[in-house]
C-alpha cells in the first residue's frame, strides 16, 4: 500500500522541559496504520537526534503539512511500555504536571532511552559444583584466597557473576584455577536463581495469620493494605507467605524497598525461600544489567521484582501484587525533575491493574494512618514482635545538667561498659557526619560558613577539609579567623568522626564500625561493614540513619541516641512526625534476637510531652495525637500542597516570577489560599536564591484544576526565563 503523505502525521512526545507534542511525517516506506502508540521513533529536533514516543496518529497536525520533518526511524513495531505502565504515566504526567515527554523516557532503562534493542543477554554466573559442595577445605590449607572463594560461593547457592566476584577482588585465574579441579562451574543465565531454598515458611502467630488471610482473600481485585506492625513483628515473614501464593498462581510480585533497604540480605532474605528468580533493580547495576533486569520482568520471566523508588515503572507480564515495604520512607519521594511519590504511584498502579497492594512499616506515615482511619485502606497490625523476641526497655536521660564528654553523658558511658563487658554489640546512632558540625574562632564567634550557601560548613578530619553538606563544595581548613585574625579555631559540637575518636580514647581495645555516606563511599564498602556486623566483628557501631533502617543486627542490645533534639525546632511541619518514626526504627534494632534490649536517649527536653507519648505508650497513640493537630492546622493530610519553587542568582527575579505567578493564581476565583511568596527554609544553595510560593486547597480537584489552568499562564510570565522553577504537587519536604 502507498502510504498517504498528507493524511498522516505522528504526533511525538519528547523529553524536553515542554509541555507540549510535535508533529512529524512518517518515513516515507512506512504504513501509518501499522503504527501503534507506545513505541519509539527517531526524530530531528533541533539539529539534534532525539528518541520520542509516538502518542496518537493524527489527521490534523499543528502546524501546516509542508512544514512537517520527517521522522528518521522507526525503533520498535511493538509499544516499548506496557498498557498498564502507558497509563499510569499519563496519570502521572497530569497529576503531577510534569510533561509527558519526560515521564515516558524516564519510565525506561537507559539504553532503551538511547534507542538500543530491548535485547535480552545472559551473564555468566559462577556456582559450587556438587563436588566443591562437599569438598574438604582443610586439603588446600596454604591457598587462602580458593578457600575463600569457595566459602562464598556456598553462601550464594544462586551463584555470583564475574562482576560480583571482581568486586570481592577474585582473579580470573583463582576461577580457572578451581574450574579446572572442577570445584566450580560458570553458567550462562539471565539471573541469578536458587535452585535450593534453603529456608520454610515459619508457623505464623495469630496476627500474621490473620493479615496473610485478610490479603489473600482479595487476590484479584484493588485494595490496599496497611500492614502496621512493631519493628521484629514479622512484616516481611508476612510478605513472604503471601507473596508463596501469588507465585503458584503463576502472578508476578513487585516489592519496593527505601533506598538504603536494598542490601544484599535483604535479597537474599527473599532468595532463601523461593526457586522462582528473584531480580533486583538498584543504583548499582550497569545499565546494561538494569535492562536485563527490566527485560526479565516484561517477559514474564522474573518472579519477584525488588527495587527502589524508580522499580515502580517496571513493566510486567502478569502483575499479581505489589508491596511497598517501609512505606513511610522519604525516599519513594524523588526530590528533583519529576517530582513523584513512589508509593502514591503504587497505589495508582494497583487500583489501573486491579490487584491488591501492601503497605508496610512499624511507623506508617500519617497520610497512611488516616487513609487506614477512612477505610480505603484496610488497616492490619501486627502489635507484638514475633518468635517471643522482647521490646527493648527505654530510658530517658535528661542531658541539661549533665556534664558530657564530647556529647555523652557519665549514665550512657557505664551503660555502654556493662553491655560490652557482657559480651554484646552495642549501637550509637547521631544524624550528623563528619567531625564537627561548626568550626568556631574562640575569640569573636566568627563561624566558617560556605559562601554559596550561607551555611555552615562540617569539619571533616578524614580526609581534612571543610565541606557543605548542601552544595558539595570542599575547602580547606582555614588556619585563623577570617574575622579577627587569632589562630585558635575551635570545632564545636559533635558528628559521627568525633564520636568514633571519644569512644576510641575510651575502649582502646574494642573494635568500632562506623557506618556513614563517608565510611561507605566505595563501592562494596556498605555491604563489608553490614556482614563484619552480623559476624560480630565490631563491638561498637556509630551511624547516622543508614544504620536506622531495616537492619537486623541479632547481637546488638544496647542502642544509644546521642542527641534526639533535631526534630524539636524544626520550621517544617513533618518534623516531628519524622523524629518519632527514626526514634522508633533506631530503638527497633535493639534486642531483635533472644537478648533483650535496652534503648536510651540523649535529650534536652526530656519533658516533651509527645516523645513520652511516643516512648511510654506507642506510636499509634503519638500519632493519633499529631493527626489532631494537624486537623486543627489544617496541615496535610487533610489539605492539599502545590509549592511552586523559584531559583535565580538575583533574589529579585524569583520573587517577580512568583509574584506574577501568585497574581494569576489570585484571579482564578478558586476557593484556595496562598502563602507566600517567602525565602525557602534554605534561602540560598550553590549561589542561587530560593523562593516559594505554597498554594492550598481543601480538596484535590480543586488543586488539580487550578494547576491545570495556572501552567499554560507561565509561558507568558515575562521574566520566566531569568528563574529556575519547579512545581511540586504533595511536597514532603520544604527545604
Ligand atoms: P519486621 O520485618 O516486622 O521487622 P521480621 O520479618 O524481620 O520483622 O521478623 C523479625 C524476626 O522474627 C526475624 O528473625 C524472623 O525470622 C522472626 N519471625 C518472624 N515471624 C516469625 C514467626 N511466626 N515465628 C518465629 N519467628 C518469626
Ligand atoms: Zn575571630
Ligand atoms: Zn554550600
Amino acid at each position: 500500500m502507498t502510504p498517504n503523505l498528507s493524511t498522516a502525521a505522528l504526533r511525538i512526545a519528547i523529553p524536553i522541559p515542554l509541555r507540549q507534542l510535535y508533529d512529524y511525517l512518517p518515513p516515507v516506506v512506512c504504513d501509518p496504520a501499522k503504527l501503534r502508540p507506545g513505541i519509539r521513533v527517531k526524530i530531528p529536533f533541533q539539529r539534534r537526534e532525539v528518541i520520542g514516543i509516538l502518542m496518537e496518529i493524527t489527521t490534523e497536525p499543528q502546524v501546516p503539512w509542508e512544514k512537517l520533518k520527517p521522522v528518521i526511524d522507526i525503533i520498535d513495531s511493538e509499544p516499548i511500555l506496557t498498557p498498564d505502565i502507558w497509563q499510569l504515566c499519563l496519570w502521572a504526567a497530569d497529576y503531577y504536571h510534569f510533561p509527558i515527554g519526560e515521564v515516558l523516557i524516564s519510565a525506561l532503562p537507559i539504553l532503551l532511552r538511547q534507542g538500543k534493542p530491548p535485547k535480552l543477554t545472559k551473564e555468566i554466573y559462577w556456582l559450587l559444583t556438587s563436588e566443591g559442595n562437599t569438598f574438604d577445605l582443610t586439603s588446600i590449607k596454604r591457598a587462602p584466597k580458593q578457600i575463600e572463594l569457595l566459602k562464598l560461593l556456598a553462601k550464594h547457592p544462586e551463584g555470583l557473576t564475574h562482576k560480583e566476584l571482581r568486586a570481592y577482588k577474585f582473579t580470573k585465574s583463582i576461577l580457572n584455577n578451581l574450574a579446572k579441579k572442577n570445584l566450580i562451574a560458570s553458567f550462562g543465565e539471565h539471573f541469578a536463581r536458587n535452585k535450593n531454598p534453603q529456608k520454610d515458611p515459619l508457623i505464623l502467630n495469630a496476627e500474621q495469620q490473620d493479615a496473610v488471610n485478610a490479603v489473600l482473600e482479595k487476590t484479584n481485585q484493588f485494595q490496599a493494605f496497611l500492614l502496621d506492625g512493631i519493628t521484629g513483628s514479622g512484616k516481611t515473614e508476612v510478605y513472604l507467605q503471601v507473596i508463596a501464593e501469588f507465585l503458584k498462581q503463576e502472578k508476578q510480585v513487585l516489592v519496593l524497598v527505601p533506598e538504603i533497604g536494598l542490601t544484599p540480605q535483604t535479597i537474599q532474605r527473599f532468595r532463601e525461600r523461593f526457586t522462582e528468580p528473584v531480580v533486583a533493580l538498584h543504583s548499582g547495576l550497569s545499565e546494561k544489567e538494569r535492562l536485563n533486569a527490566w527485560l526479565t520482568a516484561k517477559s514474564g520471566m522474573a518472579k519477584i521484582i525488588i527495587g527502589t523508588r524508580s522499580a515502580i515503572f517496571t513493566s510486567f507480564a502478569n502483575l499479581g501484587l505489589i508491596i511497598v515495604d517501609e512505606e513511610h520512607d522519604l525516599s519513594f519521594k524523588q526530590q528533583e525533575g519529576f517530582r513523584y511519590h513512589a508509593r502514591d504511584l503504587a497505589i495508582m498502579r494497583s487500583y489501573f491493574n486491579q490487584i491488591p497492594i501492601i503497605l508496610g512499616s512499624a511507623t506508617p506515615s500519617l497520610e497512611s494512618l488516616y487513609n487506614a482511619q477512612l477505610k480505603r485502606y484496610q488497616h492490619l497490625c501486627l502489635p507484638v514482635r514475633a518468635g517471643g523476641a522482647q521490646l527493648p526497655q527505654v530510658n530517658i536521660i535528661d542531658i541539661c545538667k549533665t556534664p558530657l564528654e564530647q556529647g555523652l553523658s557519665p549514665i550512657l558511658l557505664s551503660e555502654i561498659t556493662k553491655h560490652l563487658n557482657q559480651g554484646d554489640q552495642v549501637m550509637l546512632f547521631l544524624n550528623r557526619r563528619g567531625f564537627a558540625p561548626v568550626l568556631m574562632c574562640h575569640a569573636c564567634g566568627w563561624m566558617a560558613i560556605c559562601k554559596r550557601c550561607d551555611m555552615r560548613m562540617t569539619y571533616h578530619q578524614q580526609p581534612r577539609r571543610l565541606h557543605c553538606h548542601h552544595c558539595d563544595t570542599h575547602k580547606q581548613i582555614a588556619t585563623h579567623c577570617e574575622g579577627c585574625g587569632q589562630k585558635e579555631l575551635l570545632a564545636v559540637g559533635q558528628g559521627t568522626e568525633r564520636l568514633e575518636q571519644t569512644l576510641a580514647k575510651h575502649y582502646p581495645n574494642v573494635s568500632i564500625g562506623r557506618i556513614d555516606r563517608d565510611s561507605t563511599q566505595r563501592k562494596g564498602s556498605l555491604e563489608e561493614l553490614l556482614d563484619k556486623i552480623q559476624k560480630n566483628e565490631y563491638r561498637i557501631l556509630i551511624g547516622t540513619q543508614m544504620l536506622a533502617k531495616g537492619h537486623h543486627f541479632p547481637h546488638v542490645t544496647l542502642v544509644a541516641i546521642v542527641d534526639a533534639d533535631g526534630g524539636f525546632f524544626s520550621s517544617d511541619f513533618r518534623a516531628l512526625e519524622r523524629m518519632g518514626q527514626l526514634l522508633l526504627q533506631v530503638a527497633g534494632r535493639a534486642g531483635r534476637a533472644e537478648k533483650p534490649g535496652k534503648v536510651v536517649i540523649q535529650t534536652h527536653h526530656p519533658d516533651h510531652p509527645l516523645l513520652h507519648q511516643l516512648l511510654r505508650e506507642n506510636y499509634h497513640q503519638f500519632a493519633m495525637s499529631l493527626l489532631k493537630e494537624r486537623e486543627q492546622a489544617r496541615l496535610p493530610p487533610y489539605v492539599f500542597f502545590a509549592l511552586f519553587r523559584a531559583e535565580a542568582y538575583d533574589a529579585h527575579h524569583a520573587t517577580s516570577f512568583l509574584k506574577e505567578l501568585k497574581g494569576i493564581t489570585e484571579n482564578s476565583g478558586m476557593n484556595i489560599r496562598i502563602l507566600g511568596p517567602i525565602s525557602a527554609p534554605m534561602p540560598r544553595r550553590a549561589g542561587r536564591h530560593r523562593v516559594q510560593l505554597l498554594i492550598q486547597a481543601s480538596q484535590r480537584p480543586i488543586l488539580q484544576n487550578l494547576l491545570k489552568n495556572l501552567l499554560p499562564e507561565i509561558e507568558n510570565i515575562p521574566n520566566k526565563h531569568r528563574v529556575h522553577w519547579s512545581i511540586d504537587v504533595d511536597p514532603l519536604e520544604m527545604f
